[in-house]
């Protein structure tokens, strides 16, 4: 537009805008705003066309006359309004659109010292309220309004409201209303940024509330549980988000080899932490995912020549046979990687459009440094990784520690499509879409083995946080290693012994009870003197059952006192707080089975002092009711002592049959009969050769498999 129509515009626009302008004179003589962009316009003309000095000379007596300071190169659309104008202050690169309105003591002004442009651009329709200040070579998109004495830093897009020092963008939406003039747009109401910060606050204090309330229904069920939280690097209470439901995630296997026993220990500790604090009153609700994609099976796909999902499907089998036989309960889910490629796309698109990844050649990336707290959870800051991590070179990275979120697909290689191309997700972004979709933004437990905290639960943290915007897990919780040799057993160095193998010589219950004998944090050395010893241990649970058995079994009419009655009676009475006790310090497991066989070894006691009476067998069946129950929780005991013995004839390989047993019981009865003691005798010593030993109770001549 030429500079008459501009005036015109400009004009114009005063009655548009400012209710108390009514005569035409009034507004040509007495507004400063006016006299202001008038002068600019004509000041702006002599300056394009190169006049030296005058521009300059006559911005600044048109500052001294109306208060405004307009630099006679700033470019400047029609229709522009400045209302109350004094101390408006317009710098030489700023550019402002069509129907733009600024209030008093507006600061449109530069940042650098540099030439170039170092003042903001504004778009049309833009409304800047009193005392804003616009700074630097930023760009303030259309229709936006700033809010009075905002001080805008960074660019503003179309439609928002500003407000605050520094400057944040409040709304960003639009009204379409339909008037008698047609469809009319307007914006959303202006916020009061007090109400918002006093509604953050109600929201905080309902927040505490609960949390409160969660703590006073966890003391009425007697007690606290405390567990070590990696982020926190400490033990913590554990206070549920909500008691009415434990929410509780781990990270499964990636089903491409068969499992090794330090995946057995990572299964059974989180199995047996979901079964303690449902035993402590509350419900859980429990997910353990398959990366059932995976370089790792792509390749393993290629040497077996089969497909990459039939390569998941066989391991994922394998897996719950080795589990199953170890009493690993399965989860609430157990979601597969596959299942939720729509739920990872939606949240690495959320991740671009928060600005916290980018995408390169069809590949996205986690932009690690615009996540302030990476590193939270490993403790460690972004130099230490870089100097300690093996990193992938790939000058595309922004970092190198940035990780893929998505990652375009390879010739030949399996693929979803995307809005990035055909592809198929990072590994740590599963996590983040399964445990979001089955458990909700935050939960309470994370678990996973102590190799997973980085850089894995480090990304999970990252990415999930950045994209909800509010906590992942509450506590982050981790098992230790299994050492053979005293060094890490693991896949690269080939130290590792698969279930299946240990399977062939020890029987599973003793392989949890190994596992669980150490605390879950610490290492665990394995050997098979150690598994031989787990072996021995359960079988003396066994056969303190069987004895119980026997003397639950008896009439127990006669009062009949054991020396050791008291010692029973105290541990009874004591052994299921202490129990809980030891259970509730971060679950304390190998404390737990002391207790247990301390009480084993006093039921023992007491029973070689031939106690009788309805006295005694109620404590023993007392006894026997407390081994049970703390065994349940823990898994083990679950058999009768015959299966037991059952399982370890096939363990160990014993060359007799049952009924080949049984027969050799009864040759042995008739030899006895007969009083024929040297061939009973010689019975009995070919079954202990063979590994077998009998044993004579009051109901008849039993057997049991020899330990060792
Ligand atoms: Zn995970």
């Amino acid at each position: 537009m030429g500079l008459f129509q501009d005036i015109r515009s400009d004009y114009k626009a005063i009655f548009e805008r400012d209710p108390a302008a009514k005569s035409r004179i009034e507004v040509f003589l007495a507004y400063p705003g006016f006299h202001a962009i008038f002068l600019h316009r004509i000041n702006h003309l002599l300056w394009k066309t190169g006049v030296p000095v005058l521009p300059r000379l006559l911005s600044h007596i048109g500052r001294f006359l109306t208060g405004i300071e307009i630099h006679p190169a700033a470019s400047i659309g029609a229709g522009f309004v400045i209302d109350h104008g004094m101390g408006v202050v317009i710098g030489e690169t700023t550019e402002v659109g069509e129907n733009c309105l600024l209030y008093q003591g507006v600061t449109l002004g530069g940042t650098g010292k540099e030439k170039g442009k170092r003042h903001p651009t504004l778009g049309n329709n833009v409304v800047v309220g009193s005392g804003a200040k616009i700074l630097g070579a930023i760009k303030v998109g259309n229709n936006v309004i700033i809010g009075a004495n905002s001080v805008i830093l960074k660019p503003v897009p179309d439609n928002s409201i500003c407000v605050g020092v520094p400057g944040r963008i409040t709304r960003k939406k639009i009204i379409r209303m339909t008037t008698d003039d047609g469809l009319v747009e307007m914006m959303d109401y202006f916020p009061d940024p007090i109400v918002e910060k006093l509604r953050e606050l109600e929201s905080r204090i309902n927040d505490m509330d609960r949390r409160l309330d969660s703590a006073d229904k966890i003391k009425e069920r007697g007690g606290r549980m405390r567990i070590y939280n990696t982020l926190a690097g400490k033990k913590e209470e554990f206070i549920p988000e909500n008691p009415a439901e434990v929410r509780m995630y781990a990270c499964g296997i990636t089903a491409y080899d068969h499992c090794h026993i330090g995946h057995a220990r990572s299964a059974i500790v989180f199995d047996v932490m979901r079964r303690y604090i449902k035993y402590r009153g509350f419900p859980v609700k429990y997910i353990k995912n398959f990366t059932d994609i995976d370089d790792k099976i792509i390749n393993r796909a290629r040497q077996e020549g089969i497909a990459w999902d039939k390569v998941a499907e066989k391991y994922i089998d394998e897996y719950y046979r080795d589990m199953d036989s170890l009493g690993v309960g399965r989860a609430d889910v157990e979601p597969k990687a596959t299942e939720h490629i729509q739920e990872m796309i939606d949240i690495v698109k959320g991740l671009i459009d928060k600005g916290f990844a980018y995408e390169i050649d069809g590949s996205v990336y986690f932009e690690v440094l615009k996540f302030q707290d990476y590193g939270k959870l490993s403790k460690r800051d972004l130099e230490d990784m870089m100097a300690g991590a093996r990193v992938e070179v790939d000058d595309r990275k922004r970092n190198p520690m940035d990780f893929a979120l998505w990652k375009a697909s390879k010739e030949g290689e399996p693929s979803w499509e995307s809005p990035w191309g055909p592809g198929r997700p990072g590994w740590h972004i599963e996590c983040s879409a399964m445990s979001l979709k089955h458990l909700g933004v935050t939960f309470d437990i994370h678990g996973g083995g102590a190799d997973l905290i980085f850089p894995h639960h480090e990304n999970e943290i990252a990415q999930s946080e950045a994209f909800t915007g509010r906590p992942f897990a509450k506590y982050w919780v981790h098992n230790g290693f299994i050492t053979v040799d005293k060094e890490k057993m693991s896949k690269s160095l080939g130290n590792f012994f698969t279930i299946k193998e240990i399977l062939n010589k020890f029987d599973a219950e003793a392989i949890r009870f190994f596992l669980l004998s150490t605390h879950y944090r610490s290492p665990i050395e394995f050997s098979d003197e150690q598994l031989k010893e787990a072996e021995l241990s359960i079988d003396r649970y066994y056969t303190t059952a069987l004895r119980t058995r026997d003397f639950l079994m008896q009439d127990n009419l006669k009062d009949k006192h054991s020396p050791d009655e008291k010692a029973l009676e105290d541990i009874t009475s004591k052994f299921s707080a202490g129990f809980r006790e030891a259970m509730d310090d971060d679950f304390n497991t190998a404390l737990a089975i002391g207790n247990i066989f301390e009480l084993i070894r006093v039921l023992n006691k007491y029973l070689d002092g031939r106690p009788s009476g309805q006295k005694a067998a109620a404590l023993v069946k007392l006894a026997d009711d407390l081994l049970r129950e703390s065994g349940g929780v823990l898994n083990i005991f679950a058999r009768t002592p015959e299966e037991w013995y059952k399982a370890l004839m096939t363990v160990k390989s014993i060359d007799v049959t049952e009924e080949g047993i049984a027969a050799k019981i009864e040759e042995r009865r008739q030899a006895r009969e007969a009083k024929d003691w040297a061939s009973a005798d010689l019975i009995r010593k070919d079954l202990e050769e063979k590994g077998i030993i009998l044993e004579d109770r009051k109901d008849g001549t039993g057997w049991k498999v020899k330990i060792s």
